[in-house]
């Protein structure tokens, strides 16, 4: 949450504003899962804010707040503020992971220095002088070895504790990145993470061929209308684990938009892409899907794409501009089938 959003949920208009925001949520025919909450509170603490400009436009519209709209939502306005949360305190802990090891390293420096200060002073007072001085000396010196021995010793498991927390931190950062990266509700690369992908890809493409497709569920409007959208959310799921399926790395699957997803097939023609694309077309459209909840009969659902091989030098606007072109062509044509911007390739 935004710290100002926090800072109020914990002063005195806290119970104000959650109650206003449930209201506003049961108003609206919004669950109050946790995340719509965080949503709907930072609606209605502040109205001048992008989220509660596009909240605004969905309740004009009459559009359901679905759970994947909702995690769009989050993950468009609300996780900046988590992630710089969360990268924040990694921080602070290395920092100060790194400050106790220094502090030692210094404190072993110094006993160390000491050390050698006693054996010189030993040695310069050693001539001339008697047994019991020298057995003195001896002890003294038996002390600042152990001291040393010791300092050391704690320096060895100061960095070793250093180290794992060192490597529970890579592992966190890992993971909040993955998060940042990754689509909540269909577990593919999200939008972002896609955008990025495509221009490395294309950027690694000289000389090499490499192909996008774009797919996108059919009437699947009509779907959410017939069926509600919490089915509509479970038939994204479904095609998306299909698509997965069919691109391993390095082919790249993502969900572009609401119930659109594209692959980018890296080193790979359209022709090798048209036989991934019209096989997920076929076991797509040839499982009859059932209601989980009730095993009710859905009838099966169909899929159309549109594919493009990158043209030399061709950047990811135009790339996705033309398998954009293609799968309309597809949708013009009937649905139920993938088309290529240029035949010619798929072809040859
Ligand atoms: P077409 O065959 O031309 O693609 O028709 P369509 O109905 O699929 O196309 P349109 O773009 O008109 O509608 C897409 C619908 O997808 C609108 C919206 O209700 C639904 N949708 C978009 N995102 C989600 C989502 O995350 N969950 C659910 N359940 N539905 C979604
Ligand atoms: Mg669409
Ligand atoms: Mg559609």
């Amino acid at each position: 949450m935004s710290t100002d959003v926090e800072t109020s949920l914990r002063g005195p208009k806290a119970y104000d504003l959650a109650r206003k925001a449930l209201q506003a949520m049961e108003a609206n025919q919004v669950w109050p899962t946790a995340l719509n909450f965080e949503l709907w509170v930072h609606y209605v603490a502040a109205q001048d804010t992008p989220l509660a400009a596009e909240i605004n436009a969905l309740i004009e519209k009459r559009e359901p707040f679905t759970e994947a709209l909702g995690e769009q939502l989050a993950a468009q306005f609300l996780p900046k503020a988590k992630l710089n949360g969360e990268i924040l305190e990694a921080g602070q802990t290395l920092s100060k992971e790194l400050d106790s090891v220094s502090r030692a390293i210094e404190s072993a420096r110094e006993s160390s220095e000491a050390y050698g200060q006693q054996l010189a002073n030993a040695s310069e007072s050693l001539d001339g002088e008697d047994a019991q001085a020298i057995k003195s000396m001896v002890e003294s010196l038996t002390v600042a070895t152990r001291k040393v021995r010791e300092e050391n010793h704690a320096l060895e498991s100061q960095l070793h504790d250093t180290t794992a927390e060192l490597g529970r931190l890579r592992e966190h950062l890992e993971q909040v990145r993955r998060d940042a990266m990754t689509d909540a509700l269909s577990g593919l690369a999200n939008r972002k993470a896609f955008d990025e992908a495509l221009d490395r890809a294309c950027a690694n493409a000289s000389g090499e061929p490499m192909t996008l497709a774009v797919i996108d569920i059919d009437h699947f409007k009509t779907f959410n209308d017939t069926w509600g959208h919490q089915t509509g959310d479970q038939v994204i799921r479904y095609v998306a684990s299909v698509i997965d399926r069919n691109s391993p790395s390095p082919r790249v699957s993502a969900r572009y938009g609401g119930e659109e997803f594209a692959i980018i097939f890296p080193g790979e023609s359209a022709r090798n892409a048209l036989a991934v694309l019209e096989a997920v077309r076929e076991e797509v459209s040839s499982r009859i899907l059932k209601r989980r909840s009730t095993n009710e009969d859905l009838g099966a659902i169909t899929i159309s794409a549109g594919i493009a091989e990158r043209r030399d030098n061709e950047g990811p606007a135009s790339l996705i501009e033309r398998a954009d072109g293609a799968l309309y062509a597809s949708k013009r044509g009937g649905r139920n089938r993938t088309s290529c911007a240029d035949p010619v390739a798929a072809a040859a």
